[in-house]
C-alpha cells in the first residue's frame, strides 16, 4: 500500500513533535519549518530536516503559506501535516497544497470551507438534520435585526464570531441593554482575528457540558466515529481538563450523538480526523445534544482518544491522506478504561489566567510511559515541545504541555492525574499546574458534576489557594540555604563562629518574604542539637534529612517530604500536597532602595496593542480604560490606576509589547 516517504510538518510545539514521532515510528523521514524564536526549538531537532520560514510572529512564519509550500518543494516531501491552529483550518492552503501537487493531510479544501464558519455550518447542519442550538445564524448582520433576534431568543444569548476559534470572539449577554455594546465588542475582536466580523447569535445553554465526537472518513466513503471527549471543563471558553468517555454517557446517547457526527462528516464529504462538537443540557429527563461546530483538523486532545481505543490517531491521519481505507470498522472499535488530558498552561490562574512568558529553568515531567502504539495500556503520557531551559514566548500558544493519564476507571485515573501533576515542577514562569491540581481535587470533578460552569462554581477552592503555608515555606527555604552553605563549605554550619553563636546555643535570623508580607524567622539549635524554628510566637520543633528524593522535613511532628529549587533569591517548594515559593531576603542588599512606582502603565501581559481610548492631555479618573490589549486569545482593557492627566502614550496600536512594558505615562 501506498505511504508518503517524506512528510514537512508545518507547525510548531507539541504537535509537530507529535506528528514527527508518529512518522519516525512509521518510518516516514519529516521535515521541520520554524521561525527566528523557534531557531533550536524541539520541533527542530525531532525532525530529520528543518527549513527556516521567517520570524517570529507567526503572520511572518507559520502563517505564511506559500514559503511552507516552498519549503516543501525543496525538500522534495509528498505531503504536509498542518497540526492545529495556524493554517490547519485555512481552506487556501489545503487547495494550494493540492495545486502544488502536494497532499495536505487532512480533508478537502471544500469540507474545510463549508465548516470554517460557524454560521454556514449551521445552516448546512440544518439540512443534515442534525440538532442545532436556538439562535440565528443568517447573513443579514443589520445590527437591528441582530437585536431583534437576540431578543426574540431571549437572553441570555451567545455572541459568536462566525469565523471564530480558540474561545475568541465570544460575548455573553445577558440582557437586551447590554446587546448594542457585547455586538461592538465582539465584532471589534472579530475582525482584529479572523479578519471576519459577521456574527451568529445562539441561546446561551445554562449549565451545559460540552461533548464532541471524534469522526474519520477516508476516500473510499467510509466514515467511522471513535466515541467521545467531554471537554466540559474551560475558562473563557477554552477547554482545561479532557476526558474520554464522558461520565454519565449512555451507549444509546453514544450512538446517537456517533450518528450524527458521522451525519455532519457525510454531509460535508469529510476526509481524515476531525472533531464535532456538541453543547449538551442536561435536564431531568436525560441529556439534549446540539451541534456546536466541527474541528476539521486534529485536536488538542485527541491523545485522550488514543489511551482508551490504544489507536494512534496520527498513524491513521497518514493512512488515510495516503489514500488507504480506514483501519478499522466501526464495530471493530473497542474503548478500555478512563483517560483524562490537563492542558499545562504558562499562565496565571489567580490574575485571570493572563499568558505568561519566561524561561523553564527547572521543567521536571513524572515519570512516564513513553507514548507508543497499543504496547499495554498506557498510564502517564506527556506531549510537548519543549525542554528545561527553553523560553515560552509571547508569541504563540500559552500551552507548555498536555499530561494524559489513563486508568482502569475514572478514579484510578484521577489518582494518577494528581500524582502526575504533583511530579510537574516548573521554575521560571508561571504556570496552572497547581491550579489544575486543584480543579482534580474539586468536589464537583471527582464526582463528575461537570458543566462548562464548574470552574466559577468552585472558584472558592480553586484560586488563591496555599496548600503548604508559611511554616513549611519557611522551614524549606532555611533548610535550603544551610544545605548549600554546607555544601559550599562542606562543614557544619553550627560550627562557624561568625557571630550567631549565643549563650551556648545557637541561632540565627533569616526574613522572608512571603505572599508579598516580611516575615522574620529564627532557627535556634539548642545543646542537644535539636532544632527550632521560630516563628512570630510560634516555636516549632524542625528536623530533616536531605535525601534523592527530596527534603525530609519534620516540623511540629508533621512530616513533609519536599523538592526545592532556589532561583535568585526564591525558593521554590513542591510537595504532595501542593507548591509554593518564598523569597529569601538579604537584608543588607535590600537596605535603602525603595522603589517608586507611581504613575506609570504597564503591559500585565505580552501582547499586541490593540488600541489607546486616551491621548496625551487627557484628564482621567480611575478605573476608566486607557487602552485595549490582546494576548493569545483574549482582548484585555487596561484601566487608570488612578485619577490623573496622560503625560504620553508609548506605543501604537499594532505593536507587539512584553510583559511589563510602559505603555503610557501619567502626570501625577
Ligand atoms: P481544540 O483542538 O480542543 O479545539 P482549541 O480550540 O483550544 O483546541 O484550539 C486548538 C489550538 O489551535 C489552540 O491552542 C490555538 O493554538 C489554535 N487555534 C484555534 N483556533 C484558533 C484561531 N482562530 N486563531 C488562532 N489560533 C487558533
Ligand atoms: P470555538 O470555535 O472557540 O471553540 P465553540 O462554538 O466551539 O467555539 O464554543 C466554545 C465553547 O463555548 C464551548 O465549548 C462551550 O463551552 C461554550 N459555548 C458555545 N456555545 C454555547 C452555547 N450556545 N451555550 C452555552 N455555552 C456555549
Ligand atoms: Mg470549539
Amino acid at each position: 500500500m501506498f505511504m508518503f516517504k517524506k512528510i514537512l510538518i508545518a507547525n510548531r510545539g507539541e504537535i509537530a513533535c507529535r506528528v514527527a514521532a508518529t512518522a519516525r515510528r512509521m518510518a516516514i523521514k519529516t521535515v521541520a519549518v520554524y521561525s527566528d524564536a523557534d531557531a533550536d526549538a524541539k520541533h527542530v531537532t525531532a525532525c530529520d530536516e528543518a527549513v527556516h520560514i521567517g520570524g517570529s510572529a507567526p503572520k511572518d512564519s507559520y502563517l505564511r503559506w506559500q514559503r511552507i509550500i516552498a519549503a516543501a518543494k525543496a525538500t522534495g516531501a509528498d505531503a504536509i501535516h498542518p497540526g492545529y491552529g495556524f493554517l490547519s483550518e485555512n481552506e487556501e492552503f489545503a487547495q494550494a497544497c493540492a495545486d502544488a501537487g502536494l497532499v495536505f493531510i487532512g480533508p478537502p479544501a471544500s469540507a474545510i470551507k463549508a465548516m470554517g464558519l460557524k454560521a454556514e455550518s449551521k445552516r448546512l447542519m440544518e439540512k443534515a438534520g442534525v440538532p442545532l442550538v436556538p439562535g440565528y445564524h443568517g447573513s443579514d448582520q443589520n445590527p437591528a435585526l441582530l437585536q431583534r433576534e437576540a431578543d426574540r431568543i431571549g437572553y441570555p444569548v451567545l455572541i459568536k464570531a462566525s469565523a471564530g476559534g480558540g474561545g475568541k470572539g465570544m460575548r455573553a449577554v445577558d440582557t437586551s441593554e447590554d446587546f448594542a455594546a457585547a455586538l461592538a465588542s465582539c465584532q471589534r475582536e472579530a475582525i482584529n482575528s479572523f479578519g471576519d466580523d459577521a456574527v451568529l447569535i445562539e441561546k446561551y445553554a445554562q449549565r451545559p457540558r460540552h461533548i464532541e465526537i471524534q469522526v474519520f472518513g477516508d476516500t473510499h466513503g467510509n466514515y467511522v466515529h471513535l466515541f467521545e471527549r467531554d471537554c466540559s471543563v474551560q475558562r473563557r471558553h477554552q477547554k482545561v481538563l479532557e476526558e474520554a468517555p464522558a461520565p454519565g454517557m449512555t451507549e444509546a446517547l453514544r450512538q446517537q450523538m456517533g450518528e450524527a457526527a458521522v451525519a455532519a462528516a457525510r454531509a460535508v464529504q469529510y476526509v481524515g480526523a476531525g472533531t464535532v462538537e456538541f453543547i449538551v443540557e442536561q435536564r431531568a429527563g436525560g441529556m439534549t445534544f446540539y451541534f456546536m461546530e466541527m474541528n476539521t483538523r486534529l485536536q488538542v486532545e485527541h491523545p485522550v482518544t488514543e489511551a482508551i481505543t490504544g489507536l494512534d490517531l496520527v498513524e491513521w491521519q497518514l493512512r488515510v491522506a495516503a489514500g488507504q481505507p480506514l483501519p478499522l470498522k466501526q464495530a471493530q472499535l473497542r474503548r478500555q478504561g478512563h483517560a483524562i488530558e490537563a492542558r499545562i498552561c504558562a499562565e496565571t490562574p489567580d490574575n485571570q489566567f493572563l499568558p505568561a512568558t519566561g524561561t523553564l529553568q527547572v521543567y521536571r515531567q513524572p515519570v512516564c510511559t513513553r507514548f507508543e502504539r497499543a504496547d499495554g495500556p498506557i498510564h502517564v503520557r506527556i506531549d510537548d515541545g519543549v525542554r528545561e531551559g527553553d523560553a515560552i514566548s509571547p508569541y504563540y500558544d500559552s500551552m507548555v504541555a498536555k499530561l494524559i493519564v489513563h486508568g482502569d476507571t475514572r478514579e484510578q485515573a484521577l489518582v494518577r492525574m494528581d500524582q502526575a501533576l504533583s511530579e510537574c515542577h516548573i521554575v521560571g514562569l508561571q504556570t496552572n499546574v497547581q491550579f489544575l491540581r486543584h480543579v482534580v481535587q474539586s468536589q464537583s470533578f471527582a464526582a463528575a458534576d461537570l458543566d462548562t460552569a464548574l470552574i466559577p462554581r468552585e472558584a472558592d477552592v480553586l484560586f488563591n489557594q496555599e496548600k503548604i503555608g508559611l511554616p513549611v515555606a519557611v522551614a524549606a527555604a532555611v533548610v535550603f540555604t544551610l544545605e548549600q552553605e554546607k555544601s559550599r563549605e562542606t562543614a557544619d554550619p553550627f560550627s562557624r563562629t561568625d557571630g550567631w553563636c549565643l549563650h551556648g546555643s545557637t541561632q540565627r535570623r533569616f526574613e522572608f518574604e512571603f505572599h508579598g508580607e516580611s516575615q522574620a524567622a529564627q532557627l535556634a539549635r539548642a545543646h542537644d542539637g535539636t532544632l527550632q524554628l521560630a516563628l512570630s510566637d510560634l516555636r516549632l520543633p524542625l528536623q530533616y534529612t536531605a535525601t534523592v528524593q527530596g527534603l525530609q522535613l519534620e516540623l511540629d511532628g508533621e512530616r513533609w517530604l519536599l523538592q526545592t529549587y532556589r532561583r535568585g533569591e526564591v525558593v521554590h517548594v513542591f510537595g504532595a500536597q501542593g507548591a509554593t515559593q518564598i523569597t529569601e531576603i538579604d537584608l543588607l542588599a535590600h537596605a535603602g532602595v525603595a522603589q517608586h512606582e507611581g504613575g506609570r502603565l504597564t503591559a500585565p501581559m505580552p501582547g499586541k496593542v490593540v488600541s489607546f481610548q486616551v491621548k496625551a492631555g487627557d484628564t482621567v479618573s480611575q478605573g476608566q480604560p486607557l487602552a485595549v490589549m490582546e494576548a493569545m486569545k483574549m482582548e484585555h482593557t487596561i484601566a487608570a490606576p488612578a485619577d490623573g492627566v496622560v503625560a504620553e502614550i508609548l506605543y501604537a496600536p499594532g505593536d507587539q509589547v512584553l510583559e511589563g512594558a510602559e505603555l503610557l505615562t501619567m502626570a501625577a
